[in-house]
């Protein structure tokens, strides 16, 4: 049967379906691998984001940027500093600076393309991508004026119904709208999902999956939700990164030229971000209400879903069930949708256990002291990156799901951490020693930074 999909020219939703719960999913990522190797090589494109603002005047409710966000401290970086970073990751080797900020009105489309002409100045020029949120056609069409070569806007779920209670400041068709327009003005189009929202399906990830091919996108970042403890979606489970995994392959076998980041908490590349992410939630919950609303703060993990289904519900109401069948299972029908998705990541789940070997190898390397304390660097006494992992079981490459790109924040210190789209700790920005620390990683997986 898998052998049958792998053979068709497009797959469609059930055919995504089929292979999302599959048991035993190595024949998928091993097409995937191949698909990647024969259209977009073994380099591996590394990109500099620069999150300049965090004002935001959207509600999603998964973000930690959301206007409701009292506790957060806001910032906004100077023309000045974002121009230096930005000079700053060139000299280190970056070919692509990624500008991203929530929706902040302050940053008109003057200031902006005043931004993006004065990194396309610097020597060596990048290429500059746009991660600003939904703007007006002409906004879009000046940025690309100015220089702009790439816009990113995920487009989160092809739920509309989903979109709807997760998103009270806009309509999943004003996203594509606004994805269909960056894509006619000629830029490189990236959009992008969660995997693991609240009430998802896996026909909701088909979905997203084949939205990314019809817009059509030549990025697309795949990821995990992440439940941020600020936010209305505090206490849900967070997103299963196998699942994730999954999806990121799947989106290799229908856009084979696309460029796909390798999103934290999918391999030893972001165990330490993962760590970083828990103990950050952690202790945001231990912190208590100084920073966060008692209730939300103090749920456990998991356990709440009465309550957040009825925060959910007020939105759902009157909302009309628009576009896809995922849609309408996961519509006036929440929590049926949500008991299916849960039995189909039980098949997961059994997957999960059969792949568990070769991940413990590679769990085992992120997990050594060596890599710990220097972020991503590899000591002399870690367990060598090899073929065969130095002990015997394959080791697994973090690239051979599809991706083929790593996106590094290069935001000052003084900023990163309020850049809280989810929780998150991060050792301290070194431009330079990070940008080498990830060459020599990506080496290690016999791959070609770029
Ligand atoms: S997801 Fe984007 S638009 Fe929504 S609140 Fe966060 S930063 Fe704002």
């Amino acid at each position: 049967m898998i052998e049958k999909i792998l053979q068709k020219e497009q797959l469609n939703r059930d055919d995504i379906v089929s292979l999302l719960e599959l048991a035993d999913f190595s024949p998928v990522y091993q097409a995937a691998d191949r698909v990647r190797a024969e259209y977009v090589g073994d380099v591996v494109h590394l990109r500099a984001i620069i999150e300049f603002s965090n004002v935001c005047k959207r509600q999603c409710k998964y973000c930690g940027l959301n206007r409701e966000n009292k506790s957060l401290p806001r910032f906004r970086m100077r023309h000045e500093e974002i121009l230096e970073t930005a000079a700053q990751a060139v000299k280190a080797g970056y070919r692509t600076i990624v500008l991203q900020s929530g929706e902040d009105d302050y940053f008109t489309a003057k200031r902006l393309g005043e931004i993006i002409s004065a990194i396309k100045k610097l020597p060596n020029p990048p290429a500059v991508t746009i991660s600003c949120g939904e703007r007006s056609r002409a906004d879009f069409a000046y940025f690309k004026t100015k220089g702009a070569d790439r816009y990113l806007l995920k487009h989160e779920t092809a739920d509309a119904a989903l979109y709807d209670r997760l998103h009270p400041c806009g309509t999943l068709r004003e996203r594509v709208d606004c994805l269909k327009t960056i894509c006619g003005l000629g830029y490189e189009t990236g959009s992008g999902f969660m995997v693991g929202l609240p009430g998802q399906t896996l026909e909701t990830i088909a979905a997203d999956l084949l939205l990314l091919k019809e817009i059509p996108c030549q990025m697309a970042g795949i990821g995990p939700f992440i439940a941020n403890p600020k936010t209305l979606l505090a206490g849900e489970r967070n997103g299963d990164p196998e699942l994730t995994r999954r999806a990121v392959a799947i989106a290799r076998l229908l856009l084979p030229e696309a460029n796909l980041p390798l999103t934290t908490a999918l391999s030893v590349l972001s165990q330490e971000d993962e760590n970083r992410s828990r103990k950050a939630s952690e202790r945001i919950r231990a912190d208590g209400p100084g920073n966060v609303n008692e209730s939300k703060a103090s749920r456990p993990v998991g356990q709440g879903s009465g309550k957040k289904s009825a925060r959910l519900e007020g939105n759902r109401k009157g909302k009309s069930i628009q576009g896809s069948a995922a849609g309408q299972q996961a519509g006036e029908a929440g929590n049926e949708s949500e008991a299916k998705t849960s039995g189909r990541q039980t098949d997961v789940s059994k997957a999960k256990r059969a792949d568990a070997s070769r991940w413990e190898s590679a769990g085992k390397l992120a997990n050594c002291d060596c890599v710990k304390k220097a972020g991503l660097r590899l000591g002399e006494d870690c367990t060598p990156i090899t073929d065969d992992g130095g002990n015997g079981a394959p080791m697994e490459n973090p690239f051979s799901f599809g991706a083929n790109v790593v996106m590094k924040k290069v935001t000052p210190d003084q900023y990163k951490a309020a850049y809280e789209i989810y929780p998150a700790e991060f050792k301290k920005t070194d431009i330079f020693a990070d940008r080498q620390e990830l060459e020599q990683l990506i080496k290690r997986f016999h791959r070609i930074p770029e």
